[in-house]
């Protein structure tokens, strides 16, 4: 399994001229093959016979070219999937600008110099300072580093990390199903939840003013690009924000529950409520998912159906439209809050498939078996959970 580390870089002026040469070199190579009909190893080869043609070509790193040529490979094969399934598909575009040049596996090397991290790549030389906000990575296997429409720059570190065989003994008590939502992210089953900050949602002005400011401005001006990087800037803060506060909270759920229980969503089919869209992209679920993935011990996602209309006590069915923020069963009496009623179906469906054994966890590739006896002891403690909400 791989992990990515996301770090800033802080180029000297000087430094920084020499990484926009070198995205100036794959922003050649990008458009000398886009549309060449060749194959990546008809490309590669190509490529070193090119530099007798184009000599400028051999001040970049070798292995860094042809990742462009793979990344056009990568593209085109995309590019033929979208064709297969029947949808309309052009050619690749001309580039007006690069902005990510990758170093796979060789040609880079982070070196601890006094205080500071600086990051060397090959035929670039040292690049500036690298802000690694952990212990120094290990395995790397690639760097990748990338100008934002802000003009910050970063670098994206991948690590290879293995999983450990054996998973580790996981504590059946020790379950939660969560629910997510609009107004509240998250919802779980042991009772607790937390807003959703909704960053888009309040960054909404300051962004209209940056648009308006962008449109005033004489296109591709000084003042034009000054303002378009205001923009950028924003909605980097947005960004930044918004993945803080979930790596805070899937790390808590990740370390306070061995098995957590999802819900599976159709984000797309979600998406297509107007009212709505924003909304959902603004809140980041599956993003939320995937760090509780590589974070927590085991993380299943239960394909539920009907998780806010039943009854978590009796199954009762009780339909409520979005606006009913409480579940009130006519059959059982039952009455507690709609998205905590959610979270423990979720909870419960989960265990049930755990129970049939066909429950696969996401990310492992084989069912673990869970003990028994625990199970039922954690069920034991819900129904006293269920006791004390009845009293
Ligand atoms: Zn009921």
């Amino acid at each position: 399994m791989t992990i990515t580390v996301k770090c800033r870089l802080y180029p000297t002026a000087q430094q920084q001229e020499m990484l926009e040469q070198t995205l100036d070199g794959c922003r050649w190579v990008y458009n000398y093959f886009r549309n060449k009909p060749m194959s990546i190893y008809d490309m590669q080869f190509a490529l070193t016979e090119l530099k007798e043609s184009h000599p400028w070509l051999r001040n970049y790193h070798s292995k860094m070219l042809q990742m462009v040529v793979h990344q056009i490979d990568v593209a085109r094969s995309g590019l033929r999937v979208l064709s297969k399934r029947g949808k309309k598909t052009g050619k690749l575009k001309y580039a007006e600008e690069c902005n990510t040049f990758v170093y796979n596996q060789t040609g880079f090397k982070i070196e601890r110099h006094g205080d500071t991290d600086l990051l060397w790549l090959s035929k670039v030389g040292y690049v500036g300072e690298i802000r690694l906000h952990r212990r120094q990575p290990y395995n790397i296997k690639q760097i990748s580093i990338t100008r934002k429409p802000s003009g910050r720059w970063y670098a994206n570190i991948v690590c290879e990390q293995s999983r450990p065989l054996v998973v580790p003994p996981i504590n059946t008590s020790k379950s939660i199903g969560i629910d997510v939502g609009i107004t509240k992210f998250v919802h779980d089953s042991d009772n607790h939840s937390v807003d959703n900050p909704q960053f888009l949602k309040k960054m909404l002005k300051p962004l209209r003013r940056a648009d308006r400011k962008v449109s005033r401005r004489q296109f591709g001006s000084c003042n034009y690009k000054k303002a378009k990087g205001m923009r950028a800037r924003l909605w980097e803060r947005i960004y930044n924000k918004r993945h803080d506060f979930l790596h805070k909270l899937s790390t808590v759920y990740a370390k306070r529950y061995d098995l957590i229980f999802v819900e599976k969503l159709n984000i797309m089919n979600m998406v297509r409520n107007h009212k709505l869209a924003r909304s959902i992209v603004d809140s980041g679920w599956t993003t939320f998912k995937a760090m509780l993935e590589y974070k927590a011990k085991l993380v299943f996602e239960v394909n539920s159906y009907n998780t806010s209309v039943d009854c978590s006590r009796c199954g009762n069915k009780v339909a409520k439209s979005l606006a009913v923020r409480t579940h009130r069963c006519d059959k059982c009496g039952l009455v507690l809050d709609r998205d905590y009623n959610a979270s423990l179906n979720i909870l419960q469906s989960g265990k049930a498939l755990l129970g049939d054994g066909i429950g696969l966890p996401m990310g492992h590739g084989e069912f673990t078996p869970v003990e028994i006896a625990a199970q039922q002891q954690s069920l034991k403690q819900e129904e006293e959970a269920h006791e004390l909400i009845r009293g």
